[in-house]
C-alpha cells in the first residue's frame, strides 16, 4: 500500500521499497561553551537530502526516491534536453501549440506526474 504520511510519494526507485529509509535530516541544537543543551526533535529533509532504501542499500536523494518529482528533480534525471517516457516532448509541443500551457516542458511533466497520481 501507498504511504499517506511522512513517506507520502517516496519509493525506492530499484527495488520499489516504500517501507524504510534512512534520510539525511536537519535538526537544531542548542549548544553553548559546556556542551548540547537541547536537541530540538523539529526534524526536516527536502528534495536533495540524502536517502538510503533499508530493503536495498541503494542511496540518493529525496527527490530521486519521490513518485511525485518536481520539474528540478526531473530535469537532472533525465537531462535539460531529455524527455520523460510517459510524457512525450510531442504532447507538450502540441498543447502549447494549442495555448492549453504556457509551462516549460518539465514543469508541464511535473505537474501531469501531480495530475495523474491523484487520479489514480
Ligand atoms: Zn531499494
Amino acid at each position: 500500500m501507498a504511504n499517506e504520511n511522512c513517506l507520502a510519494g517516496i519509493r525506492c526507485p530499484h527495488c520499489d521499497n516504500e517501507k524504510e529509509f534512512e534520510i539525511t535530516v536537519e535538526a537544531y541544537a542548542r549548544v553553548v561553551d559546556d556542551g548540547v543543551h537541547d536537541l530540538t526533535s523539529e526534524n526536516d529533509w527536502d528534495d536533495d537530502s540524502r536517502i538510503m532504501c533499508m530493503a536495498c542499500r541503494a542511496r540518493g536523494t529525496v527527490g530521486e526516491f519521490s513518485t511525485m518529482p518536481s520539474a528540478d528533480v526531473l530535469r537532472s534525471r533525465h537531462g535539460v534536453w531529455g524527455e520523460h517516457p510517459d510524457y512525450p516532448a510531442d504532447d507538450w509541443r502540441y498543447e502549447v501549440g494549442n495555448d492549453d500551457t504556457r509551462q516549460g516542458y518539465w514543469e508541464w511533466v511535473a505537474s501531469s506526474i501531480e495530475r495523474d497520481m491523484a487520479q489514480e
